[in-house]
């Protein structure tokens, strides 16, 4: 069932009804929406059916529907680039899909048909391809979506869930750019617990988060940087990206062990950490390991990664009553290489020796 073809009816705004665009260079991020969707649902009888591409437009659900009251929801989210010769690209959609599938597991929620779904994906994408901006930085996010819609109090999994894909114009994720941001070591409210719901991309695992995110940015930071939630003593993630730190010469980053998502921009840093020769581990770090290696001047640099910001510099860390400063509030040698690396693999520069690019149109 999962290799099943699926096939898409077509329904396209009239040509006169396309929306305005919006001024590339006030993106800002998931503000605007394109032209068009994808919507494909699912029943118990049916399996996956009634696929279609259409005008982006509001739905019309039950007020029942089961993802109001439980949260039964899964996301992905990755980016459409565009190319030097106006070629569109995708980043390793295929993982994101993959890892839809896993976060469908664990929350009781049906499969989707990988590649059927791509081909979708990328139909979508070419038909809206005047959104994807040529602006530096600038590229089409991408939102696929699950919910569950059946109409029914009774906590159990859903027996009718929507797939969508919604797309968006973004600019960078942080006003900051690509410059250092200064991050606040969350040592109270805790994100993920082993055996709960961390590594899937979850909705509800983003609201419980929002509380700190506010508090850390009232105190002017931009981030948290989650602790483990049994000994609040491991680094976990900065929000919603994976984390990286440079000491000595070791470039590392937690170990997946449930509570941490697993990132596609986490896991393609590792593969052009070594394809370049730097040494890499996967490896629990303590916070205090981190305070230590401050303070002997071993820890060069930290950073963040994920499909939204791609790689973020953290320039300072703000935990208890210290403030921990990273290569003197600067963009590290590593943080910047990566950021440039993937980037120009984004768009094509680069040799594709991953074979992580897929071309729409
Ligand atoms: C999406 C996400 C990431 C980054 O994953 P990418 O695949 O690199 O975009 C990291 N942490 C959390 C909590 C996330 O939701």
């Amino acid at each position: 069932m999962l290799n099943k073809e699926i096939e898409v009816m077509f329904n396209k705004v009239e040509e006169n009804q396309l929306k305005e665009k919006p001024d590339q260079d006030k993106l800002g991020f998931g503000v605007h929406f394109t032209d068009h969707m994808f919507v494909m649902h699912w029943n118990r009888e049916l399996g996956w059916h009634k696929a279609e591409i259409c005008p982006y437009q509001n739905f019309s659900l039950d007020p029942a529907a089961m993802v109001f009251h439980y949260g039964q929801e899964i996301f992905e989210g990755l980016k459409a680039y565009r190319a030097e010769n106006d070629q569109i690209l995708l980043f390793r959609p295929q993982d994101n899909l993959e890892r839809m599938n896993q976060s469908a597991l664990r929350m009781c929620m049906p499969r989707l048909p990988v590649e059927g779904v791509l081909k979708a994906m990328k139909a979508l994408v070419y038909l809206d391809r005047a959104w994807v901006p040529d602006n530096a930085g600038a590229t089409l996010y991408i939102r696929p979506t699950m919910i569950a819609t059946e109409p029914a109090l009774g906590l159990r999994p859903s027996e009718e869930y929507i797939f969508f894909i919604i797309m968006s114009p973004v600019g960078a994720y942080y006003a900051e750019g690509f410059n250092p941001v200064k991050i606040y070591v969350e040592d109270s409210y805790v994100r993920a617990v082993p055996g709960g719901v961390g590594e899937a991309k979850t909705g509800g695992n983003y609201a419980a988060s929002v509380k700190a995110l506010t508090e850390a940015q009232e105190k002017g930071y931009t981030q948290v940087l989650w602790l483990d939630a049994v000994e609040r003593k491991y680094i976990e993630e900065v929000g919603t990206s994976n984390i990286f730190l440079v000491i000595g010469d070791e470039i590392i980053t937690p170990p997946l062990k449930g509570t941490i998502l697993p990132g596609i921009t986490r896991d393609s840093v590792l593969k052009l950490a070594q394809d370049h020769g730097y040494k890499t581990i996967e490896r629990a770090v303590t916070i205090d390991e981190v305070v230590q290696a401050s303070e002997t001047g071993d820890l060069k640099e930290i950073f963040s990664t994920g499909t939204a910001a791609v790689i973020s510099p953290v320039g300072e860390l703000s935990y208890q009553d210290k403030v921990i400063r990273i290569n003197n509030g600067k963009s590290g040698e590593l943080s910047t290489f990566f950021f440039n690396e993937l980037q120009a693999l984004q768009r094509g520069e680069r040799e594709d020796n991953h074979n992580w690019l897929v071309r729409v149109g």
